[in-house]
């Protein structure tokens, strides 16, 4: 079931070993490159993975665009029974997922497992959502024919995923492509290639035909997409990312015209307005900003805070950051380490940037010595707003709080950036709440909550920070092309 090489250290814990070579047309195929991932935690690269070339995503479209046909006509019903055993494989599974996901992503167990179990979730819904898939039929508008009005499959989907939360963009993006109908080419993110071969690993299992999904790894994403991108035959890219690459994913399908679903950056701003519940405002925020090691899209950015309750709202905060416990994931910690060390080096830059801009250090500020990558949970404190912290996302264990005069300027403060993922409003005033839901210009508004996800949810946003919208009710038609017929009736029956 795997070739993880003999010299590297074994993959602890889990009773199944994820496969490391490419999953295309049916088949684990091996390559003559490799890469080796490394755990986060302590540096030490721990596995060794096949490194994808453009011939290798060529043949993976080869496979997903022969598959399509086929795949689109299977009975909705008969799609929905393999998503459904897939979801009991990865139930099985739960352990060998939940450690996988801390060993390369350096999240820790307890973080893992809820992605994991959310994820699971999202699977359920996608399957349930096969038979949901509604068309229209009506009078056209002179009543001289009918107008019926169907969802296709929109044909071979690209899905490029991040490492922040490995297996949920993965099962958000390829359990909703695949109820559509659509064939699927996954290519995962370099840091956490292993997360999604064990979801690969569960579809081949549950009897998913060859082609329909494919797996790529890479340390060459450009290498690997834009061939993808220029070949007519792929006609759907979902991405979730930084702003920086969808934008050039937007340029290189803008020549065929590729449908595209952009989940971007954001810079979620965190409103405390003088009526919150203030212990409840304090525990939503450290884990909005802390989940991930602050490494999530829809994390607290900006920390608003009406300058009235300021006082109480950090003091209670800061002394919750001051308890967290920081180290390797597969502990009983709060916090996990950053991704790489390249994105613990940025930090000493960023906290120089936030300080020099006025921001007052109360916690934190430096990286910490030894092995892995980790980086102290920091607090740095203005008075007023501060446009240092405008369109700026931190992907950090930083939380940055601006103590601000009364509920306008919070608003003010809060819209003006270039994203619009993540917002949050805490209040305990009804009329309040749903204005400021109304005026936060963001895809997301969470009142008197951190954590949003559910695969009830449209997940997107607005702006820079993305179009489309994943899950929810709508999410599968981003994945499908409505179809008109318009049928000429005889209205005669003799
Ligand atoms: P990234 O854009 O560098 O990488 C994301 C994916 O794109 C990876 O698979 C990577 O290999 C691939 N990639 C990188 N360069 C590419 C290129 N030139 N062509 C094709 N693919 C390429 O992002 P990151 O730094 O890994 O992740 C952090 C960013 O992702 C943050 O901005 C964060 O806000 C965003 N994000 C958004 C959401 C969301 O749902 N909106 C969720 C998670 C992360």
């Amino acid at each position: 079931m795997t070739n993880h090489p003999k010299d590297l250290a074994p993959m602890p814990r889990g009773d199944l070993l994820p496969e490391t070579r490419l999953y295309i047309d049916g088949a684990w195929t091996d390559t003559a490159e490799h890469f080796g991932v490394v755990n986060p935690a302590n540096g030490k690269t721990f596995a060794s993975v096949c490194d994808a070339t453009s011939d290798d995503a060529r043949r993976a479209l080869d496979a997903a665009h022969a598959a399509q046909a086929d795949w689109g006509r299977v009975a909705p019903r008969k799609r929905a029974n393999l998503m459904h055993r897939a979801h009991a494989l990865m139930l099985e599974r739960e352990e060998a997922f939940v450690h996988v996901m801390t060993l390369e992503s350096g999240k820790p167990l307890t973080e893992s497992r809820a992605e994991f179990l959310l994820s699971t979730d999202f699977l359920l819904w996608f399957a349930e959502q096969t038979a949901h898939l509604d068309g229209s039929y009506s009078h056209s508008s002179n009543g001289g024919f009918r107008v019926l009005v169907t969802h296709q499959p929109v044909g071979p989907c690209l899905l490029i995923t991040p490492w922040n939360f490995p297996l949920l963009m993965i099962v958000r993006k390829g359990g909703a492509a695949l109820a559509a109908g659509c064939t699927t080419i996954t290519k995962t993110a370099q840091e956490t290639p292993l997360t999604g071969a064990l979801f690969m690993q569960v579809l081949h299992d549950a009897g998913f035909p060859p082609g329909v999904a494919n797996l790529l790894h890479t340390t060459k994403s450009s290498g690997v997409s834009e061939p993808l991108m220029q070949d007519k035959r792929l006609r759907k890219v979902s991405f979730t990312g930084s702003t920086r690459v969808g934008s050039l994913l937007m340029e290189q399908g803008a020549r065929n015209i590729i449908n595209a679903s952009m989940e971007l950056g954001g810079d979620g701003p965190f409103i405390v307005l003088d009526d919150a519940d203030i212990d409840l405002a304090v525990d939503q925020a450290i884990i909005c900003k802390f989940r991930n090691a602050g490494q999530a899209c829809v994390a607290a950015n900006r920390i608003i805070v009406d300058a009235r309750v300021e006082a109480e709202f950090t003091g209670k905060f800061l002394a919750k950051v001051k308890a967290l416990t920081v180290g390797d994931g597969m502990g009983a910690v709060d916090v996990g380490p950053m991704i790489s060390a390249r994105q613990r080096d940025r930090l000493v830059d960023t906290v120089a940037q936030l300080t020099d801009a006025g921001g007052e250090l109360l916690t934190g500020g430096k990286a910490i010595d030894g092995e892995g990558f980790f980086f102290e949970p920091t607090v740095v404190r203005y008075v007023g707003r501060n446009d240092v912290m405008c369109s700026n996302e931190l992907f950090a264990p930083i939380a940055t709080i601006f103590a601000v005069d009364g509920a306008e300027a919070a608003l003010d403060f809060a819209n003006d950036s270039d994203f619009g993922l993540a917002s949050y409003v805490f209040t305990r005033d009804l009329s309040r709440a749903i204005t400021f839901g109304e005026r936060l210009e963001f895809g997301m508004v969470g009142i008197n909550r951190g954590i949003m996800a559910d695969p009830k949810a449209p997940f997107g946003g607005t702006k820079t920070s993305g179009i489309g919208r994943e899950a929810g009710q709508d999410g599968i038609y981003e994945f499908t092309e409505m179809k008109y017929m318009a049928v000429t009736v005889n209205e005669e029956v003799a």
